[in-house]
């Protein structure tokens, strides 16, 4: 749908992608075309992501320079915490998610791998679409979410255990509401016609920003402060979230909420 390459020929000069994708086509086929592969990714970057907060989490105080940036300092996660959030996760994946996969390689294609490379223009574009696609659903769907008492108590209640997020608690989701994300995750490149390797980096960018958003540090060099224009929400928008529960319902950019009205902004404390 996005892909420039359809529109105008891609000259071999403009796929600078092409050696990486040969190299994983050659040496990492059987991982790559595995549907195994996604949860994979998706599993290991969040447990990368957010082991760095985790640390910093515990040694709090004693690096004062990173902790001048928490947002709730009065509110400060356990091990016990970090470590229900992690099995939650864990527990999910591997009962549901990991099952869930297996019965879909019965009924779907196998993913096919394209010769080409996408070029650098078709990544950014198409994965920008993904998530906006992505941002607008999952917008609409918390709303409901925390509209419904029945929807929130029986799905949503369980990301909400924590007033101060921190990074494991990313993923402490009820089993509907992670297969749902996970449902979005998968279907939206493929309705975009995304190229593998986008939608691979839409997977490791977007559970990047949701890390983010629950780090529970307002840092000056997040993706919220490099994007300009206050485009994206980040950590003070999610944070205030779980503080204010009926405001900022997107989970990576602010447009839905400012539209609606929903947008509420972290008061700082500080100044960087
Ligand atoms: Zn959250
Ligand atoms: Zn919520």
């Amino acid at each position: 749908m996005f892909n420039s390459s359809s529109l105008w020929p891609v000259q071999p000069s403009q796929r600078l992608l092409q050696p990486l994708w040969d190299h994983l086509l050659l040496h990492h086929r059987p991982l790559i075309s595995s549907p195994f592969f996604i949860v994979l990714l998706a599993f290991s970057c969040y447990v990368c992501f957010s082991v760095p907060f985790a640390l910093l989490d515990l040694l709090g105080e004693k690096l004062p320079y990173f902790y001048q940036y928490k947002i709730q300092q009065d509110r400060k996660p356990t091990l016990k915490m970090m470590s229900k959030s992690f099995t939650t996760a864990l527990y999910n994946h591997l009962v549901f998610v990991l099952p869930s996969v297996t019965i879909g390689t019965f009924i779907l294609p196998s993913p096919m791998l394209p010769q080409d490379a996408p070029t650098l223009y078709d990544v950014f574009v198409d994965g920008l679409a993904a998530l906006l696609l992505f941002d607008a659903q999952y917008y609409l769907w918390h709303f409901m979410h925390h509209k419904n008492p029945h929807l929130y108590k029986w799905i949503h209640a369980v990301h909400h255990e924590y007033v101060s997020p921190f990074s494991w608690s990313t993923e402490q989701l009820s089993i509907p509401e992670l297969l749902t994300v996970g449902f979005w995750s998968n279907l939206d490149p493929l309705l975009l016609r995304c190229h593998p390797l986008t939608t691979w980096c839409v997977t490791v960018f977007s559970i990047w920003m949701s890390v983010e958003d629950h780090i529970g540090y307002d840092m000056p060099w997040t993706l919220n402060h490099l994007v300009p224009f206050g485009l994206l929400g980040g950590a003070p928008a999610h944070d205030m979230h779980h503080q204010k529960p009926n405001s900022n319902y997107a989970p990576f950019f602010s447009h839905w909420d400012r539209l609606f009205g929903t947008a509420v902004s972290l008061k700082r404390k500080y100044k960087y």
